[in-house]
């Protein structure tokens, strides 16, 4: 359990006749958390979000959003609290700016209208935009205008459902500082993305979604809850025997040579483990390590001992699209969707 939860869900399944679109899903959100949602087409994201908003009622579990336990009753009471913005914002296209977002004013009978939409322009940065209708406006801008909406009643939570999705790298820059800068003003941040990348860098902890949760933590736990730490070595020539260099070093678990067969141990040269004089091409080796600090520096002693001229030798990363593709790929019902 997330300390100050500001969502939780217990147990939420909602489907659609016989289709199930999540099920049995568990998670918190802690206050002023961004929290990115990941997973391929059709893995439930969206319909997780709309029940959470109360657009939709789930079949079972529970959840209480804002503090508020998630049910009919209370849906008018958990909207004052959230805003939630979808793949397409929703917009009037004739109407201004600022006239769409007078009439949400209205329509979410909030007071002080005037002062809400000047601070909503003020924090997308569209003010000077203010006069000019919907229509006019690139997708990007028009996506920032979806965001001053979700701002007007200065939610606890904002659901965000792809707020990136075809944007280009500058106007999605531009949500990421606004995210960012929602974050720092105490506002939880609940977004659903393709780009992992993104979440990556944005979000305190993600969730990898695929009807049922498959994992959810800080992307960092992820990776190393994935993959061996590993350490990656290229030399200037491919090893005659890497096997004699690698295998018993203290803090190497196991050696594999990458790419082609170059470092494999060559019959009938059991004499020679250093780089083979005679090849031009580097040797590329990762060695599983315990702590890369440990191994690294025996790594280095074992090559030079046998005679090999080091290139580098550095910890590989693994980033969060690796531990997504790990867990959605063997999934053979995501790539059916
Ligand atoms: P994407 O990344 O493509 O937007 P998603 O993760 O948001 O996908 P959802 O849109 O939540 O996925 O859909 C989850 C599943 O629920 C899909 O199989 C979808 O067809 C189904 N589904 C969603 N809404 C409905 C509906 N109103 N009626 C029937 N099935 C639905």
């Amino acid at each position: 359990m997330t300390e100050d939860p500001v969502l939780v869900v217990d147990k939420l399944t909602k489907t659609f006749g016989a289709r199930t679109a999540y099920s049995d899903v568990t998670f918190s959100v802690g206050r002023g958390e961004v929290f990115g949602f990941l997973g391929p087409n059709g893995a439930g994201k969206t319909t997780t979000v709309r029940s959470l908003g109360t657009l939709i009622t789930p079949t079972s579990g529970r959840a209480t959003v804002a503090g508020i336990p998630l049910e009919a009753d209370n849906a008018v009471e958990i909207r004052k609290r959230i805003a939630i913005m979808t793949e397409a914002p929703g917009l009037y296209g004739r109407l201004s700016v600022t006239e769409n977002l007078q009439y949400f004013v209205g329509l979410y009978h909030l007071s002080d209208g005037a002062r809400r939409i000047k601070d909503a322009l003020e924090a997308v940065n569209l003010s000077d935009r203010a006069k000019d209708t919907c229509n006019s406006l690139s997708k990007g801008l028009r996506q920032r205008v979806g965001l001053a909406r979700t701002l007007l009643n200065d939610p606890e939570i904002l659901f965000l459902d792809e707020p990136t999705s075809g944007l280009d790298p500058v106007a999605a820059r531009g949500v990421h500082d606004l995210i960012s800068g929602l974050r720092d003003r105490g506002v939880t941040i609940f977004f659903t993305t393709h780009r992992l990348a993104e979440a990556e860098s944005l979000c305190d902890r993600v969730a990898i979604l695929n009807t049922t949760l498959r994992t959810i933590g800080k992307p960092s736990e992820l990776r190393e809850q994935l993959f061996h730490k590993s350490l990656v070595v290229t030399t200037a020539a491919p090893l005659s025997d890497p096997g004699r260099v690698f295998t018993g070093l203290p803090g190497v678990e196991s050696w594999d040579s990458e790419g082609s067969d170059a470092g494999r141990s060559t019959p009938g040269r059991s004499d020679a483990a250093g780089s083979d004089s005679g090849g031009t091409a580097p040797g590329s080796y990762r060695l599983a390590v315990g702590d890369p600090a440990v191994a690294a520096p025996e790594v280095v002693r074992a090559l030079v001992h046998a005679g090999a001229d080091v290139l580098s030798v550095g910890e590989s990363r693994h980033s969060l699209e690796d531990v997504y593709l790990s867990l959605v790929n063997e999934d053979v019902e995501a790539t059916q969707r």
